[in-house]
Order: C-alpha cells, then sequence, then structure tokens
C-alpha cells in the first residue's frame, strides 16, 4: 500500500488529478487576501526603491504594476464575476515585478526571497494544476533570461552562471514545496469539508425527523393538530379560490380507553392504525385527515359548493360505526361526530375546530351521535360554562335553598309529605330555574356536592318537623350520576344518623334514564337502598322506556305518573287510558300511586275517582320556603287517618 499512497500523494502534489477546481468562495477569499497583501508590499517596495535604494527603474515597475495591475486587482476581488481577471492580473503583476528585480536589481539578499513567494502564490490563488502550469513557465522563463537573455542586455544586471544555476534549482524546489504544502492544505480542507458536510447531513437528517414529529403523529403518522392547523389555512385559501366549502369533521371515539385495556398499548397503537386507513377511504384525495388527541380525530373534507350537501353528511354520518377485528376480536368502533362548516361557521382555522369540537362534545351531552354547529348552541355553552362557576360558588357559599311541595293524601285532603326541591336565586345570575341548573350540575359533577348538601338540609326539616308533631315524610330527586356515585349511601346513613329519622320516611325518587347508562349497576345500587330500608319512587312515570319490564323487578314502593299525562287528563282520551291504567297496574304491584302537576279541582276528583292514592300540584300548593309550608301542614293535617 505504502508505495502507492506515495505515488498517489505525488500525483497529488504534481496536479495530475486535476482535482483542484476551486469553489468560487474560495477563490474569492484567496484573491481578496493574496491582493491586499501584494498591493502593501508592492507599494513599500516601490517607494524603497525609488527614494532609498536609488533603484528607478525596478521601483517605476512596480509603481507602474501597483497603479495599473495590482490596484484594480483588489477592486475586482470583491466582485465575483471577475475574480478570474483579478486573479490574471495578480500573475501578470507577480511576472512584471519579480521579472524587473530579476532584470535590474539581481536576485540576491531579500530579493531571493520575493522570488521564491511566486510558487507559493501560485499556487495558493490558482490551484494545484494552475499552479504548475505558472510555476514551470515562470522557471522556464528565467533559465531562459538567464543562460541567454541577460548576457545580450547591458543594462541587465550581470549573474555569474553558477549563481544562476544554483537560483533556479532553488527555485525549483521551493515550487516542489510550495506545491506540497498547497496539496497538505487542500487536502485538510478537503477532509474539513467532508467532515462538515457527514455532519451537516446527519444535522438535516435530524432536524427533518423533528419536524416531522413536531407535525405528526407517531402511531399513524398522520398530521397532528399543530400541523392541521396550518394545513386547514390551505384548504380555506383553496376553497376561497374555488368558490367551495370545508366541512370539518372531529370524530371522538369512543370508549377507546376501555378497548385499550382489553388490547393493551401495542394493540391500541395497531387499532388506531386500522382506523386511520378507514377514515383515509372517507377522505380519499378530497381532504386531510389528522389525528388530534388519543381517542380523537379531524377530517377536512373539501365540499363542492360552499353549503352543506345532505348527501355528504349523510356518507359521514353513516361512517361513524364499524367493526375491526384485531388479535381475534371483533372490536365495535363508534365515533360521536361534530361537524363544523367553513365558510358558514367560523372564518378562522383554530376557530372552524374549536366550533367542530362543541358540535362534537354538544352531541357527547346530548347522548346524540353526531351534531352539526350552530351559533345558538355556543350561547348555552358559554352560558353553562358561566352556571358552572356561578353554582359552584352559590354551593359553596351555601346560597341554594330547599322548597318543599305538599304531597297530599287523595281520601283525607290531610299532608303526607313533601318533595324537596332545590332553588337557587343568585345575586349575580338571578333566579336560575333547576330546569336549567341541575342538568349543569349533572354533567359537571357538582351534583354530587348538591346532593349532599339537600340531604342534610332536608332529613334536618324533616327531624324537626316530627319533633312539632308533625308526620311527613320526604322525597328527595336523585339524578342518574348520584346513583353512580359511591358515598351515596354513606350520606344518606349519615343524615339519618345526624337526625334520629326512620329510613322508612325517606323517599327517593329516581327516574327511568337512571337505568339508561348502566342498568347492572342502578339495579345494584337501588337493591341496596332498598336493603336499607328507605323507600324507592319512580318520578315521571311513562315519559321513559321500557317501564314495565324493570316494574317487575325493581324493589320499589311509589310510581308518579307525569305531569305531562295528569294536566290533560280531562281533555285527552288517551291520557285518560294511560294514566287509569298506571294506577291500576301500580296496585297490582301492590305500588302507591302519586299524580304530579295536579292543577284543578277537577283533575283532583277525577284522579280520586280513579284510586290515584296521593296528589302533588299547584292546585294543593306551589312548592314553598320551609316555615310557609310548616304553616300549611299544621293547617292541613297530617298523616295517615281517616276523613273525618
Ligand atoms: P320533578 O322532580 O318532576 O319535580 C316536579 C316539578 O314540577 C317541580 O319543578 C315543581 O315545581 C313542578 N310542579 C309541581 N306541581 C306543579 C303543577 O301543578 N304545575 C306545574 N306546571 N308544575 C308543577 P321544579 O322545582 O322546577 O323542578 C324541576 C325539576 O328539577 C324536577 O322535576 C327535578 O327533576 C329537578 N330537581 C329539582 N330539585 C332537584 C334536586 O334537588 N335534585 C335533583 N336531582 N333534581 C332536582
Ligand atoms: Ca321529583
Ligand atoms: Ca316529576
Amino acid at each position: 500500500m505504502k508505495p502507492f499512497a506515495f505515488l498517489s500523494l505525488l500525483v497529488d502534489i504534481l496536479g495530475l488529478r486535476l482535482r483542484d477546481r476551486i469553489a468560487l468562495d474560495e477563490r474569492v477569499r484567496h484573491i481578496r487576501v493574496t491582493t491586499w497583501i501584494a498591493l502593501l508590499a508592492a507599494i513599500w517596495a516601490s517607494y524603497f526603491n525609488l527614494h532609498i535604494d536609488g533603484m528607478h527603474a525596478l521601483g517605476t515597475v512596480e509603481l507602474v504594476a501597483v497603479v495599473l495591475l495590482l490596484m484594480p486587482a483588489t477592486w475586482l476581488s470583491n466582485k465575483p464575476d471577475f475574480v478570474g481577471v483579478a486573479e490574471s492580473l495578480m500573475l501578470i503583476s507577480t511576472v512584471a515585478i519579480l521579472g524587473a528585480l530579476i532584470v535590474y536589481g539581481g536576485v540576491s539578499s531579500t530579493g531571493v526571497l520575493w522570488v521564491f513567494t511566486a510558487p507559493f502564490m501560485a499556487f495558493f490563488i490558482t490551484g494545484q494544476r494552475k499552479g504548475w502550469w505558472f510555476s514551470v513557465c515562470f522557471i522556464a522563463a528565467i533559465a531562459i533570461y538567464l543562460a541567454w537573455v541577460a548576457p545580450l542586455l547591458p543594462f541587465a544586471y550581470n549573474y555569474s552562471p553558477v549563481y544562476a544555476t544554483h537560483f533556479v534549482v532553488a527555485l525549483c524546489f521551493y515550487t516542489l514545496t510550495a506545491a506540497a504544502f498547497n496539496q497538505l492544505r487542500t487536502r485538510f480542507e478537503e477532509h474539513l469539508q467532508q467532515r462538515v458536510e457527514e455532519k451537516t447531513a446527519d444535522a438535516k437528517a435530524l432536524l427533518t425527523q423533528l419536524q416531522f414529529l413536531a407535525g405528526h403523529d407517531t402511531a399513524t403518522g398522520l398530521p397532528n393538530k399543530v400541523l392541521l392547523i396550518d394545513m386547514l389555512r390551505n384548504e380555506m385559501r383553496g376553497a376561497d379560490a374555488n368558490g367551495r366549502g370545508l366541512l370539518i369533521c372531529t370524530l371522538h371515539l369512543e370508549r377507546f380507553f376501555e378497548l385499550t385495556n382489553v388490547i393493551g398499548n401495542e394493540g391500541s397503537d395497531k387499532l388506531v392504525g386500522h382506523i386511520a386507513r378507514h377514515l383515509g377511504k372517507l377522505t380519499h384525495d378530497n381532504g386531510v385527515l389528522a389525528r388530534t388527541g388519543r381517542d380523537e380525530f379531524v377530517i377536512a373534507y373539501r365540499l363542492q359548493q360552499a353549503a352543506l350537501n345532505p348527501s355528504v353528511l349523510e356518507r359521514f354520518i353513516a361512517d361513524r360505526q364499524f367493526s375491526i377485528e384485531e388479535n381475534g376480536y371483533t372490536l365495535y368502533i363508534e365515533f360521536t361526530l361534530g361537524l363544523a362548516m367553513y365558510p358558514d361557521h367560523a372564518q378562522d382555522a383554530q376557530q372552524l375546530l374549536t366550533r367542530a369540537e362543541q358540535a362534537m362534545l354538544q352531541a357527547r351531552k346530548d347522548g346524540q351521535q353526531w351534531n352539526v354547529y350552530d351559533s345558538d348552541q355556543e350561547q348555552v355553552f358559554v352560558r353553562h360554562h358561566l352556571l358552572f362557576g356561578q353554582l359552584r360558588e352559590a354551593l359553596h357559599k351555601q346560597r341554594l335553598h330547599v322548597h318543599y311541595q305538599p304531597q297530599i293524601d287523595m281520601l283525607t285532603g290531610r299532608m303526607l309529605g313533601a318533595e324537596a326541591l332545590a332553588r337557587w336565586n343568585d345575586p349575580v345570575a338571578g333566579i336560575v330555574p333547576p330546569a336549567v341548573f341541575i342538568p349543569v350540575a349533572e354533567q359537571s359533577g357538582l351534583i354530587r356536592t348538591l346532593t349532599t348538601w339537600l340531604v342534610g338540609e332536608c332529613l334536618r326539616e324533616c327531624a324537626r318537623w316530627h319533633r312539632q308533631g308533625l308526620d311527613l315524610d320526604i322525597s328527595i330527586n336523585l339524578s342518574a350520576r348520584n346513583l353512580m356515585d359511591p358515598e351515596l349511601m354513606g350520606v344518606l346513613q349519615a343524615g339519618l344518623e345526624q337526625t334520629g329519622l326512620q329510613p322508612g320516611r325517606v323517599n327517593l325518587e329516581i327516574t327511568e334514564s337512571c337505568f339508561i347508562a348502566s342498568p347492572e349497576r342502578a339495579m345494584e345500587v337501588i337493591q341496596r337502598i332498598h336493603d336499607a330500608g328507605f323507600r324507592l319512587s319512580i318520578d315521571d312515570f311513562g315519559t321513559g322506556y321500557s317501564s314495565l319490564s324493570y316494574m317487575r323487578s325493581l324493589p320499589i314502593d311509589e310510581l308518579k305518573i307525569d305531569q305531562s299525562f295528569v294536566r290533560t287528563v280531562l281533555f285527552n282520551p288517551g291520557d285518560q287510558a294511560i294514566v287509569s291504567s298506571t294506577i291500576e297496574l301500580a296496585h297490582c304491584l301492590n305500588l302507591s300511586v302519586v299524580a304530579e302537576g295536579i292543577e284543578d279541582q277537577e283533575t283532583a276528583d277525577w284522579l280520586q275517582a280513579r284510586g290515584c292514592d296521593i296528589g302533588q300540584g299547584y292546585h294543593f300548593s306551589r312548592p314553598l320556603p320551609s316555615d310557609a309550608f310548616e304553616a300549611l301542614a299544621h293547617s292541613l293535617g297530617t298523616g295517615r287517618k281517616t276523613a273525618a
């Protein structure tokens, strides 16, 4: 290897591989440096030779070279287009000045050094190959001059032949040194350049990867929310330009966490891959699909017009349910969809996305599977949010209170109990009806605090009535979320302990909707409530579904016929049929029947004639504050006694 390496080095030094095509910016740098050094050196030399050394001919040549060659070269060295000209001027000035030095000055002492700079400069400026050309021509010219021309010129310096030979040999040696030096420098630079290029390529690859990761979801390779916003902006511009619309569809994957529990993390990555491919079919090349959260995807779909076409909508809605085979399981995938339209619903990409998300959240809250954004909904949304804050504060500061609506024995007219109804008169929000704040409390989870407070409050009140000799039961409304609350039993038991009430005095009202989300769990809780001795009542009976099936299996004590049937019962034969058959059915099952919403004597009479046990409604009394309620109880009499 070694001899070859040496040969290779020699070939390089001789510039035979023609590798010295120096980059333009490098040439510019080299010529800038050398022209300035040469200019200053030549000005100094011309001054020295003209004024101190008395070598006028040489000094004049130098001065002419400064003005005609070096100054223009220095100026042109700043212009990349003329770098070749600057190099040539520089070399010509070298030949002129050094030529004059050889002819007139005789290269001795410092003059020798000047001449030896020529090859270094030539290699440095022009590179290895041209450097050789220049140097060889330069040496040849000097040799020819010294051997044949100088003896003929009377004004030329008179060299001895031995000196001339020494001089030319020394110049050859320095030329070789300059070539070797230049080659080493070039190699070093090449090596450095190569390393820099490698590192730059590595950094670029990393940067590309980082940029990709910053804008994409790792599991699916789909754009993430950050990139989606950018892409949406583009899509919006495209839609504007073509007079088209854009449908933004937020897809929330239902029960994703449960699915992940079944199939594990790896499986869930595969699953989202499947889902992404499935959804990809929806967009084809007609939009963008992104994954914006663990269980959320967004599709931006280009519409042909600026309005939402029902057939497009149908297509998206049809796709919200599908199944996938994974690890031998059939997984049923279900989405809740929120849809928003550009340009109808927002002008800004971020806002458009938020609106689609709001529509989706609304759909989830309403238990619907899809929903298109509408601006009224937004107001509901904002109001809901405001109310949530205010309600939380009201609960914290105990600003809610309870009203009691009498429940009347239809036979005797005596008062049997009261339904506790929450009331909220807020200093800022004003009187907020339960129909507004109860849903807010249910959706936000505040219902737990509310019920805990209400149970404590009305059990205390009921115990107080008992101490005054009033024989009354208390009915408390429970929401579906209360039933799912593991602390509910504890709250009820604590209420009993603090007041000494019997559980049979407490009637818990639940609606059929409590069984929708998780029927088994609801059944279980209801059984525990019953076992603890509390009474159970089905509220708003007749408005839910599957009423008959659970009536058999549930340990309930009472049915409350919904007011929508009661209020029209005198005029509507259908309602009459429902109400009277419900009373009969309840009695067959040994349940007592409450009719709520009784607003007049005729309705009360009609119900009494059909055997309805208990009545509740404005006809008897509106819900009352505690003291007014107490006074009414005293005047009506309480407890189950026969009519006087
Ligand atoms: P609900 O349980 O069906 O309560 C009966 C509602 O009917 C009460 O409305 C009552 O004021 C009203 N009402 C009673 N008699 C008549 C009548 O003759 N005519 C008419 N038009 N209405 C009558 P309110 O107090 O506005 O309560 C509305 C709903 O809010 C309640 O319906 C109940 O579902 C819920 N709610 C109220 N307080 C609570 C509570 O503390 N906890 C829970 N979970 N829900 C509550
Ligand atoms: Ca009720
Ligand atoms: Ca009711």
